[in-house]
This record gives C-alpha cells, structure tokens and sequence, in this order.
C-alpha cells in the first residue's frame, strides 16, 4: 500500500494539502481556517493515524464535530488509506521561568504554534496567569460567552468585535477576557495585547492631562493589537474619559483591532453615558453571564481543588455547592475557606465541619445578590409580558398587577429601598411602590392562590440565580 511506504514526515505533507485542498474546494473558508486550523498542529504521523495538537479540549470537541469526517474522506481521497485522526490537547501555558531555557523541546503549544524559539513569551504583565480558557469551566450559565471568547481568541479583530461580556458580581466577567487576552499573549506572539481596568483609564487619562502628556496616553492605547477594558460601567458619569474612549475605540475599530470589554450590566442600562459610545459597544457581540446551577457550581469546585493538594471530600463540595448559589466569588470563598481550615487543624473534613464552618456563608448568600433586573425578568416571564412592560407607563390590568407583584417580592426579599425600586421601574414615586406592595397585601387576604403563587416567584428568583 502507498501509505506503508510513507515515512513521519510525509503524514505532515499529507495534512497540509488535505487542509490545502479543502480551502481549494471551498470546503473549508478562510474564516473557519483561521478559527480553527490555525492553531493546529501535525505532531506525528504513521500508516494507521495522524496526531495533531489543538489547544485545548474545547477545541478539540468542536474541531470533532465540524471536521473529523470530511478531514477523514479529504485524508483517505489523497492516500487510498482510511487513516484515523487524533487530537491532543496540548498545555497552552508556556513553561515556567526556570524551564523555559532548558527545555525548548517540551509540547507546549506557545512552541509548537511558532517554530522560532524566540516567540516564547514572557507572562503578561498585566493577565493573571490562572485566567486561562482551561481553568475557566464551561457550564449552563456561561457556554455561548464561553465558545464566544474562544473564538475570538483563535482570531483576534475578524471574529465578533467588539465582544462585550455583562452580568453581575463574581461571574467571570475578568477570568474570562483575560482568558482571550492569554490566549492571544502566547499563541499570535506578534500581537500586543493591553488590559486594563476602566477605573485606570479613567485615572491615566486625568493624570495625563495634568502632566499634559495626553499624546502619550492617546498612542498608548491606539496602538495595540487587543484591548481589554474591564468594568466599563466605571465610565458612568465620566463624560471626558468616555468622549475619549470613543475616540480610541474608533482608531481601534477601524484598524480591526479587537476590543473586548465587561460590564454589570447590557450597555443600554448604562446611565450618564453618551449615546455614541454606548452604540459602539452595541455594535458587535454581547454575551451575558449567568450564575451557575448546581453542576457547573460542583464542577467549578473540582477544577479549583485541581491546584490544590487538599483533599475534600465530595459531599461536602456538594454542600458547598448546593448552599452557595450567589456567584462564583463566593463559592471560591467558601472553598478556600474550608482547605484553610483543613491546613490548620490538619483534620480532614467532614459535612459537619463544613456545615459549622460555613454557616454564616450560607444564611447569608440567601438573600443577597438578587437584583431588582432579576426579580422583573422572572415576573414578567411567568405573566407573559416582557420587563420593559413593567418598566414602562402602561396601566391595563396585564401589566399593573405584574408590575406590583413585582415590588412587592422585591421589597420582601431583598434590601432596596423604595426610592431605589421606583427608580427601577420607570422613575416611579417611592409612595406608588409603598401603594403597590398594600395592594399585593390586601389581595392575598382575599385571594388564597396568591400567595402560593408569590411563594413559587420567589423560589423561582432565587433558583434563577
Ligand atoms: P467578575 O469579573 O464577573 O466579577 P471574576 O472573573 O473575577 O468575576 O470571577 C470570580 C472568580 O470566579 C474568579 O476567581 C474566577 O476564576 C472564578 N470563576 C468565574 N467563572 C468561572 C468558571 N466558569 N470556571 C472557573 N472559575 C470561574
Ligand atoms: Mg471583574
């Protein structure tokens, strides 16, 4: 057979002119290459398969199930043998200081992407290098921002620019860009990648014009390759840093540069904040993160033990994960709480330590973190009207009562004021939520469904969390 002759190198050719006349064919586009073939590496090859390197598992599923069989046909159309294809994920890390001069030759993908040696880089300065797309566990609550960010990381300015990435406290907002922001640092070693948070900038660009160097700021950040900006909802109010900003992200924009950028909240919800600006943001892709349900809760905890040479037994990690259901923040917390106490007590731990321990954690994330926007998503869900129904100035029966129902759960389950949940609704009166909440009171006197179903919201807010 033709293949048997073929020595490991040849596997190589093979591969490049399967990817090659793919493209010819229009199987395969440029855009699709970029996204996933890029970062693909041969690795070896004999007469029954070809191994190839892919970043990370992700990767690795998705490259599976889009290509494998027509890479299987394309492959067996060249060499009249039907050769099996591999993936291996290789670490995206690159090795640690000490080893990097030493060992040139281990498979790590910073390597293997490039062939000079002089592409390894250095950790980015301003990236935690824990916040990587491998550690970050991809669940219900976070899968489209997830395969969102991958993407763009495998093709920086040509996949979804800007990305923008809301949603609350502790969801991953940060791990997550910076996650693109490491993964761009060492696979494209050419590209300069800056992060930074909104307040800096806000802080850099004011002492920029005190010690008038305003041109420098300007080029700083107008001439990189990706730029983060984490917590965009600081610029509220910041009407110079935002006219400012407006003016980088044209630069930016226009030279297909990749912006990322996160925020607690959809960029129309920003207050004080210049239309133009805000419609920039809107311009590309916006991701929600959502808090997690009790699997990817669980799964988060096994993956952050991974680093940790603490043993905790499972049952309390479900402990954990069933009781703590604000964010991540807190279910980390919790965690690094109980291996704190496992390390100085030297005991190992058992639900009812973990229950003594973390009892105070427990209570209190119950009625924390709800947020009005959550209370009127669920609301208006289950009456069947939308939240900007009960934002708005309609008063027909189908969207008062909501509407009411709405405050009153708020007002029973969490700390706002009722200045603050007017606001909330259209500006309105705090004396009209006060009015709505007796209403609610009155009626469930007089109506025995009621309350079951005011009960059934509220567990309904809070699973949603
Ligand atoms: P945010 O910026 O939204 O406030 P962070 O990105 O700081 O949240 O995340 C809070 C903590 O939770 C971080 O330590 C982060 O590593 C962790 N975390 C968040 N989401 C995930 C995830 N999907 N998998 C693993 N860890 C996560
Ligand atoms: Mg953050």
């Amino acid at each position: 057979m033709l293949v048997k002759a073929m020595s490991g190198s040849d596997y190589n050719l093979f591969w490049n002119e399967t990817v090659r006349q793919l493209m010819a064919d229009g199987n395969l586009s440029e855009q699709e290459h970029d996204m996933w073939f890029r970062n693909m590496k041969f690795l070896k090859g004999n007469n029954e398969s070809i191994t190839l390197a892919v970043p990370s598992k992700f990767y690795k599923d998705q490259v599976k199930q889009r290509y494998l069989d027509m890479l299987i046909n394309q492959l067996f159309n060249l060499t009249g043998s039907s050769l099996n294809i591999n993936f291996e994920v290789v670490d995206s890390k690159p090795p640690v200081e000490e080893k990097r001069t030493e060992n040139k030759t281990g498979k790590k993908i910073s390597e293997i992407v490039s062939s000079s040696s002089e592409s390894v880089r250095k950790p980015h300065r301003q990236l935690r290098r824990d916040y990587d797309f491998e550690g970050f566990v991809i669940g219900n609550n976070n899968s489209f921002a997830a395969s969102a960010a991958q993407a763009i990381g495998a093709n920086p300015g040509g996949a979804y620019n800007p990305f923008l990435i809301y949603g609350g406290v502790g969801l991953g907002k940060t791990h997550l860009m910076q996650s693109i922001g490491n993964f761009i640092h060492y696979s494209v070693t050419d590209k300069k990648v800056v992060y930074i948070t909104a307040e800096t900038f806000i802080n850099e660009f004011i002492h920029s014009i005190k010690s008038e160097t305003q041109s420098q700021f300007k080029n700083k950040y107008r001439k990189v390759d990706v730029l983060l900006i984490d917590d965009i909802h600081d610029l509220q109010n910041k009407k110079e840093t935002q006219e400012e900003l407006f003016h980088t992200f044209n630069a930016l924009y226009d030279a297909k540069k990749q912006l990322v950028f996160t925020c607690d909240r959809p960029p129309s919800e920003l207050k004080n904040f210049t239309d133009r600006l805000k419609s920039r943001f809107e311009r590309g892709l916006n991701v929600d993160l959502q808090p997690p349900n009790f699997e990817t809760r669980y799964a988060i905890l096994r993956k952050k033990l991974e680093t940790i040479s603490i043993t905790i037994p499972d049952e309390v990690l479900e402990l954990i994960a069933r009781n703590i259901t604000t964010n991540i923040r807190d279910l980390e917390a919790s965690l690094t709480k109980m291996v704190a106490y496992a390390d100085l007590v030297g005991k190992k731990i058992t639900v009812e330590i973990a229950q003594q321990q973390l009892k105070g954690a427990f209570t209190s994330t119950l009625t924390a973190n709800i947020t009005i926007d959550r209370v009127q998503r669920v609301v208006a869900e289950y009456f069947n009207v939308t939240p900007a129904d009960l934002k708005g100035k309609k008063r027909t029966k189908q969207v008062t009562f909501p509407r009411q129902v709405a405050m009153f759960i708020i007002r029973e389950i969490t700390d706002y004021s009722t200045t603050e949940i007017g606001l909330e609704f259209g500006g309105r009166d705090h004396t009209t939520v006060m009015h709505s909440c007796t209403r609610i009171e009155d009626r469930m006197k007089g109506d025995p469904t009621l309350e079951p179903t005011v009960g059934e919201l509220i567990r309904s807010v809070k699973e949603s969390r």
